[in-house]
């Protein structure tokens, strides 16, 4: 039987470790990152069209459905590339919160293409996806791939990792919007005093350490976003406060998570975050 509707996940990720090591010739910034998934999740559903047309939708009025909207670029790409003359309906379900420095839009083109590749029968690789993605963005190759990975370059070059230990990821989005490039931009690499460590990062997750862990997060992004928004900085104190084990800036921001390793303590941090931040998630660590 032909198989005509399908479903994908999205789900967001976190920057354990964000550290720039240079600014390129070709503009983009080097970096290095560890990134992971974690339990929050945009999802899509994708359907045969009779025409020949990429058609989207979504339960949010806020984004764009058109060419602008990376699920719909990453359509475009896999369709434009491998000749294919049919059309598909995409329903995105928003759950990731937007423009959030939890690459909802990545994971969205990524699940786009994972799932197209299943729907038209197209046979391609995840290291063929992977390359695919890079065209969309730097992190796209990184949520196609999924786990935990380490990703330099600007991003798209991927070895993955061991998991971080299981934990509780508390989310919290002030209302504000956050340009990447914009904190990019800003960011002023001679400036840094300290790089946060990648193989100290690496020795915690493969000795599955949650305290080492918590100990060497570190995003060098968190220079110029907490500089500039101090509600982002309230936030991380306020996490801090109520006893998160570890706290930090995801991407460029504005979201800062929190881990947390019992359970008694999420719903203190929580609480403590909810009476002047809106937007707080609490989820686990996918692993
Ligand atoms: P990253 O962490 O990769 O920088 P982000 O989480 O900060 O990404 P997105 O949620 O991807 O940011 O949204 C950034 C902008 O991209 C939004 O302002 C939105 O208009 C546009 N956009 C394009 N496609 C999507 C999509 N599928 N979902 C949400 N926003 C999208």
């Amino acid at each position: 039987m032909k198989l005509t509707k399908i479903y994908e996940k999205a789900p967001a990720k976190i920057n354990l470790l964000l550290d720039v090591l240079r600014k390129r010739e070709d503009g983009f910034h080097e970096v290095e990152m560890i990134m992971t998934m974690v339990d929050l999740a945009d999802r899509l559903e994708m359907e045969e069209l009779p025409r020949d047309q990429i058609v989207l939708s979504s339960q949010v009025g806020f984004i764009p459905l058109d060419e602008k909207n990376l699920a719909f670029q990453a359509a475009k790409l896999i369709k434009e590339r491998y000749g294919v003359k049919r059309g598909v309906y995409i329903h995105l379900d928003k759950q990731i919160p937007v423009a959030a420095g939890l690459a909802g839009g990545s994971s969205d083109a990524a699940a786009t293409l994972r799932g197209l590749n299943r729907l038209w029968n197209l046979e391609l690789s995840t290291d063929e996806l992977e390359v695919l993605g890079a065209e969309l963005g730097s992190d796209v190759p990184f949520c196609i791939r999924g786990g935990t990975a380490l990703a330099r370059g600007r991003g798209e070059k991927l070895e993955s990792i061991s998991p971080p230990p299981q934990c509780w990821v508390i989310l919290a989005k002030p209302p504000i919007n956050v340009s990447t490039a914009d904190v990019y931009g800003k960011f002023r690499v001679n400036e840094l005093k300290k790089h946060p460590s990648i193989p100290d990062m690496l020795d915690a997750l493969s000795r599955q350490s949650f305290s080492g862990m918590c100990d060497c997060l570190g995003n060098v992004l968190e220079s110029v976003t907490l500089n500039r928004y101090p509600e982002v900085r309230q936030i991380k104190d306020c996490m801090v406060k109520a006893g998160a084990d570890g706290v930090l800036m995801s991407g460029s921001g504005p979201t800062v998570f929190g881990l947390v390793s019992k359970e008694i303590k999420v719903a203190r941090v929580y609480n403590a975050l909810r009476g002047f931040c809106k937007e707080v998630y609490v989820v686990r660590m996918l692993t």
